[in-house]
């Protein structure tokens, strides 16, 4: 008899159970679904992660031995990367031969995704410290070797102070130095080029944590634009996108952002993996330079002199730039409302207020069409949406 037939079915099951109370669903993946669940002891409220592994119709017994392997590999992460503070800590593990059961601290604030829907657009500064704090953990799991494979703002949860925790370590690996990857997998707005290229051509020499770089550009891109840089109704061309490395910044969010930040995305979205910034690159950038107030006091008159100075010729400069503004008229506002930005920032946001449930994650996400902003254009999609059974391009 093998170790996994001596396991009753139900054990790992039934002292999960014995010790928590399961609540309502908290999101959904391919295998699995996540829970609130309260411990029956303390009170306390955490998130469960149930993996179902029965045996059915809709999975072969080596669909069903993968995943059984790959949550193996997952809990093996978790455990690895405990104790670091912008990572969700795995707090209980439960195996049964039909399902897994992972305890998590809840993360009552939910999705960073679902945030963003909310907000539209992120401010550069918000933007600044959810990317370093992504970036810290990013250098963290790269330094071991590890590489997430699906960062995504689905994938990074929020606490109840809104720092960021990340998540899902499903498709995590720890690789040996100099060793590379060929495994196709991510999330197709996210994936690196070099991920695409890999499944395209056998001899690939393969790809690393680079790619995780690429995708956390994807994010800070997504942050703030609102709508994602690599985007296509049709998957295939989406991915030549990519293989290009054809992004730009010419949408209106664009205009108020600063050169810095727009660099910084440059140097993340590069489609050769070795000339793009690794994490403590990216760190190192100046976007990241924090202004330090205390460094202000301890000018030097003269340089004090210069910042009064400077203040005053920018503000003369607002205000020049205020007089010779054309005036908002109704004609204006008729014709083209989506010129003027307060205007465009309501629409946006009224796009986003009625839509925003719309928008999707993941493989289909297609939150760039909010910003496309015509009546018309939102009602066609959805028609286009309905029409469409959902492409899953691997
Ligand atoms: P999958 O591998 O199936 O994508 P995830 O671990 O990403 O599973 O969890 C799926 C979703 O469940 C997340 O995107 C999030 O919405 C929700 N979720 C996961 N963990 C937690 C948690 N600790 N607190 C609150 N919600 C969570
Ligand atoms: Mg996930």
């Amino acid at each position: 008899m093998t170790k996994e037939e001596e396991i009753p079915d139900w054990v790992g099951a039934q002292e999960f159970y014995d010790k928590y109370e399961t609540k309502e669903v908290l999101g959904r993946g391919v295998s699995s679904v996540v829970r609130r669940c309260v411990n029956k002891r303390s009170s306390q409220e955490y998130a469960v992660k149930i993996i179902d592994i029965t045996p059915s119709d809709k999975m072969t017994p080596q669909e069903i031995k993968e995943i059984r392997e790959a949550t193996v590999k997952e809990i093996d992460i978790l455990k690895k990367v405990c104790g670091q503070n912008n990572i969700i800590q795995l707090k209980d593990c439960y195996e049964s031969k039909a399902f897994f059961f992972l305890v998590f601290d809840l993360m009552k604030k939910g999705e960073l995704f679902d945030y963003l829907t909310e907000r539209v657009t992120l401010s550069e500064k918000e933007t600044r410290n959810i990317m370093r704090a992504l970036l810290e953990v990013v250098q963290f799991l790269h330094s071991q070797n590890i590489v997430h494979r699906d960062l995504k703002p689905e994938n990074i949860l929020l606490d109840d102070e809104k720092n960021i925790k990340l998540t899902d370590f499903g498709f995590a690996v720890q690789i040996k130095p100099g060793e590379t990857l060929k495994e196709v997998c991510g999330t197709p707005g996210y994936l690196a080029p070099e991920i695409i290229d890999c499944s395209m051509n056998a001899g690939h020499p393969g790809y690393g944590t680079a790619v995780d770089i690429w995708s956390s550009g994807v994010i800070m891109y997504t942050l703030l634009a609102g709508s994602p840089p690599f985007w296509h109704r049709k998957q295939m061309l989406m991915l030549r996108m990519i293989l290009a490395g054809n992004f730009d910044f010419s949408s209106p969010e664009w205009e108020d952002r600063s050169d810095t930040v727009k660099d910084l995305i440059s140097r993340m979205l590069v489609v050769d993996p070795k000339q793009r910034f690794t994490a403590t690159d990216v760190l190192n950038h100046s976007f990241f330079s924090q202004y330090v107030v205390d460094e202000v006091r301890q000018f030097s008159p003269y340089r004090r002199f210069k910042v009064i100075c400077m203040t005053v010729l920018a503000t003369m400069r607002i205000y020049c730039n205020y007089r010779r503004a054309k005036p908002v008229t109704k004609e204006v506002i008729k014709s083209d409302p989506y010129a003027v930005k307060p205007i465009r920032k309501l629409i946006d946001a009224c796009a986003f207020k009625i839509y925003g449930h719309w928008v999707k994650k993941g493989q289909t996400q297609n939150r760039a069409e909010l910003f496309e902003n015509t009546p018309k254009a939102i009602l066609l999609s959805m028609a286009a949406e309905a029409d469409e059974p959902l492409h899953h391009i691997w």
